[in-house]
């Protein structure tokens, strides 16, 4: 895993190399501002010379028609590899991103859960449906064909993760792909490839570019030998992709942002065991990895009778989160991943607090933590619908409130944004648990919980948050082709023509 200190990032028909043009990028750690990492810095040129590859291995070479019993085996030689590397990959994950290392470690279980999901979902599949064409003289049956080369395009939050479900189910289908990291990202995916080579994929199967979004990005977005392009990251970034995509008529999947309400009845709080569990997991929501998460409960939806004691207690325990290098025993939560992304989220809080928001706790750098991209967590009361820190991602560690009086309120609220990613309500009463379940527009809908997601279960977007699903049977079916192959057992003249 000495890959990242070697500039041999790029990996093309098996083989590592530097960018065409010779040029680098330093990765920097967050914890401290100081590079770490250099990798080479691929262009549109490092990006045809993948793409070419793909594009051969597919075309001409054994993967895509290898059965798919040895496809599964090789997804879980590559589960049993991370198993085997995680402390080290878990590391590189947290000093990359800056999460916790704990963090790091529990990204790379979650990494290795994908391929064993991928790999039994196809190894127990029937090879195809045979589809009734009403005469004994038909046979008519529908099989899956993998769609060709795939772009797979990736933010930094979730770096390994976010690569793994396009990855996965990619090679499960019988697809061959360049993978492009973010640009400040990249070493666990860098390091993946070499775990993919260890377990005996072909060469020309998997490929790399490190590089940014606007020269290597916008390439494989819009390169005439590209199949698909499933993109994970912002809505601006994700709009560009579909429009350069749509030129040639691409497969395009869309995992973007989300701005995702957590709805609290007051009947959730009504035993000190119910109160603890909804602050808790609220904290949860909107901090870890500071907020960072595409799926984080930025939004506090609570209702009016309990807003003052939950809003208290909430701001009282995010005042006491450690923050910290992740690596460092006792933190429990890093810095943000760039100078950009603090500038970010600092000119939310002030546009919020501009617009009339209450700072409840937060709102500044922490002082002890002068190296660094660190921001404290946040809580911004009173806020409400038309302020910009309610209707935009921050994607930092910044939650704001807003009250409600009714179930129709708070269902008003909650489906009120361009996204519809996630949401959560929090309820002691199982009718309504289900019932505003039923009402709320977003992709996954936690029932008194926030965050899990399960790989046999789809994850995606409502709304502007994307297009198609990753995970579950669905996330495999994006990289598919369906084909009818209709055989007629006896042929005959049709005698429509009457020569
Ligand atoms: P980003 O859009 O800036 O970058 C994502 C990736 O796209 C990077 O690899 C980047 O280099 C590349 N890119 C940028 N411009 C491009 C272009 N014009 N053409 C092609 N590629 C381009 O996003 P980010 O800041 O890295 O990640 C944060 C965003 O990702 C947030 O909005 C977050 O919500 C979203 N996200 C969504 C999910 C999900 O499952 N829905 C998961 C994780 C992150």
């Amino acid at each position: 895993m000495a890959r990242q200190h070697e500039r041999r990032t790029i990996h093309v028909d098996g083989e590592w190399r530097e960018a065409v043009s010779g040029t680098t990028r330093d990765i920097i750690d967050p914890a401290d501002a100081r590079p770490f990492a250099v990798v080479a810095e691929g262009d549109e040129k490092d990006t045809d010379l993948a793409v070419e590859a793909a594009r051969r291995a597919f075309d001409e070479g054994d993967w895509p028609r290898t059965p798919v019993a040895e496809r599964a085996a090789l997804l879980r030689r590559v589960a049993d590899l991370l198993v085997r590397d995680r402390e080290e990959l878990g590391l590189l994950e947290s000093r990359d991103a800056g999460k916790t290392v704990e963090e790091g470690r529990v990204d790379i279980d979650c990494v290795a859960d994908a391929f064993r999901y991928f790999a039994d979902l196809v190894a127990a599949e029937a090879p195809g449906r045979v589809v009734d064409a009403g005469s004994p003289d038909i046979h008519s049956v529908v099989v899956h064909e993998p769609v060709g080369v795939c772009a797979l395009i990736t933010p930094w939050n979730y770096p390994l993760l976010q690569a793994s479900w396009k990855i996965a189910p990619a090679l499960a289908a019988g697809n061959t792909f360049v993978v492009k990291p973010s640009e400040i990202t990249p070493l666990t995916t860098v390091a993946l490839l070499d775990l993919l080579t260890e377990a005996g994929l072909p060469s020309g199967v998997a490929n790399i570019v490190t590089g940014p979004g606007h020269t290597v990005g916008a390439r494989l977005a819009e390169h005439p030998d590209v199949d698909l392009v499933s993109f994970t990251g912002g809505l601006v970034s994700g709009v560009k992709v579909a429009q350069a995509a749509a030129v040639s008529v691409k497969k395009v999947a869309l995992e973007l942002g989300g701005k995702n309400p957590n709805v609290v009845f007051a009947d959730a709080c009504a035993t000190d065991e119910g109160f603890d569990t909804a602050v808790d997991q609220a904290l949860n929501a909107a901090f870890i990895h500071s907020g960072q998460v595409c799926s984080a409960g930025s939004r506090l939806i609570v209702e009016e009778s309990v807003r003052e004691r939950f809003v208290a207690e909430l701001a009282r325990r995010a005042a006491r989160i450690r923050l910290g290098r992740g690596t460092d025993d006792g933190v429990e939560c890093g810095p943000l991943v760039s100078e950009q992304q603090r500038a970010k989220v600092e000119s939310y809080v002030a546009s919020a607090l501009a617009e009339g928001a209450a700072l409840r706790t937060g709102g500044k750098r922490p002082e002890h933590l002068a190296e660094g991209y660190f921001y404290e967590p946040t809580v911004l009361d009173h806020c409400h619908r038309e302020m910009k820190v309610v209707r935009e991602e921050v994607f930092g560690p910044v939650l704001t409130v807003e009250t409600f009086r009714t179930e129709d309120e708070a269902v008003a609220l909650a489906n009120d944004t361009e996204y519809g990613l996630a949401g959560a309500v929090w309820t002691a009463d199982a009718g309504r648990a289900r019932r505003v379940a039923g009402r709320l527009r977003h992709g996954t809908v936690w029932i008194n919980d926030f965050h899990p997601y399960l790989p046999q279960a789809e994850w995606g977007g409502f709304g502007k948050s994307g297009v198609g699903r990753e995970l579950g049977p669905a996330g495999l079916a994006e990289y598919r082709e369906s084909k009818h192959v209709y055989q007629n057992l006896a042929p005959k003249p049709v005698r429509w023509f009457a020569g």
